[in-house]
């Protein structure tokens, strides 16, 4: 077997355990090629020859894994999600085993399932159109300003930074928001909007009840206006209800699936994805899922299998 693990070294406390993976994954006769992030090795060069592999294992954040199943994206490859990053929450959206000798067993194993990206396309401060594939969820307003505030903390503090920045927001601005999504429009005001192609975040808790990474669609929700007090109960809700199936539902939420839809708000606020910051204030932006553009290795814990 031969098997591209690409790695990020400055992903997280998480960091080393790629090591006990790769140990425990490696047998005679098989090649293994280890290539490691940094200053020379960027996503696309590493993963400029990953179709020629048996298996890919991407190692590290969801920043990390977001860059890089965007360039493995219809590579054919079966791709290995390994979490060495601070919060995984792509990891956990797959839903295997996380032990290192169980994803090395899962591996070798190579079940695949075939899941959706999303891709997000703007147009920059300089009038230049540019695109980026995301895996967990993209958006503007209060999630974008929650990641900024939570950027200079990132890192050190992960999951708990995030909850902080959260807190940190006691008054978000409203925007007017115009969604054209499969060729229907719909106006609302929020205080964001956020587009997802896997919503569950952590302690189980699924934003959306309804997102699939494998349904062809993605979820777009509105976050009706309100003080961050005042989210509180969908919080709770979240909290006493993670699948967000019964009763108490997404009382704040506004949301809509679609292939592919277009996003304005006004005023611009600021856009995010995967917890990546994007430079400057798009006014608007598209979205779309990309079906079926990946082949994730799985095991029988899977949401996926
Ligand atoms: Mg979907």
């Amino acid at each position: 077997m031969r098997c591209l693990i690409i790695h990020n070294p400055a992903s997280g406390p998480r960091s080393d355990e790629i090591f006990a993976f790769t140990h425990a994954l490696a047998e005679a006769g098989d090649e293994v090629v280890f290539r490691l992030l940094g200053d020379g090795m960027e996503s696309a060069g590493a993963a400029a020859d990953a179709g020629s592999f048996d298996r890919v294992v991407v190692s590290g954040g969801d920043g990390t894994v977001s860059s890089l199943l965007d360039r493995l994206r219809d590579s054919g490859a079966p791709v290995l999600v390994f979490p060495s990053g601070t919060a995984n929450l792509f990891f956990g959206n797959i839903g295997n085993a996380p032990e290192a000798a169980a994803l090395a067993r899962a591996c070798r194993a190579g079940r695949t399932a075939k899941v959706d990206m999303g891709e997000l396309s703007w147009t920059d401060e300089n009038g230049v159109s540019r695109r980026h594939g995301f895996i967990i969820i993209a958006g503007t307003g209060f999630d974008a300003d929650i990641m900024r505030r939570a950027e200079s903390s990132h890192g050190e503090m992960g999951e708990i930074a995030y909850a902080l920045a959260a807190l940190a927001s006691p008054a978000p601005q409203v925007a007017h928001f115009t969604i054209e999504h499969d060729g229907k429009v719909d106006e609302l005001d929020g205080i964001g909007c956020m587009v997802a192609n896997t919503a569950l975040i952590q302690n189980d808790i699924n934003l959306f009840p309804d997102c699939r990474m494998d349904d062809g669609l993605i979820d777009i929700a509105v976050i009706e206006p309100a003080k961050t007090v005042e989210l509180l109960p969908t919080v709770i809700a979240g909290v006493l209800d993670p699948a967000g199936k019964g009763l108490l539902g997404r009382p704040q939420f506004k949301i809509f699936q679609a292939r592919e839809a277009r996003i304005t708000a006004n005023p611009s606020l600021g856009m995010e994805f995967d917890g990546e910051l994007i430079e400057g204030k798009p006014g608007s932006f598209s979205a779309r899922a990309i079906p079926q553009c990946l082949d994730l290795i799985i095991d029988d814990y899977s949401n996926l299998a």
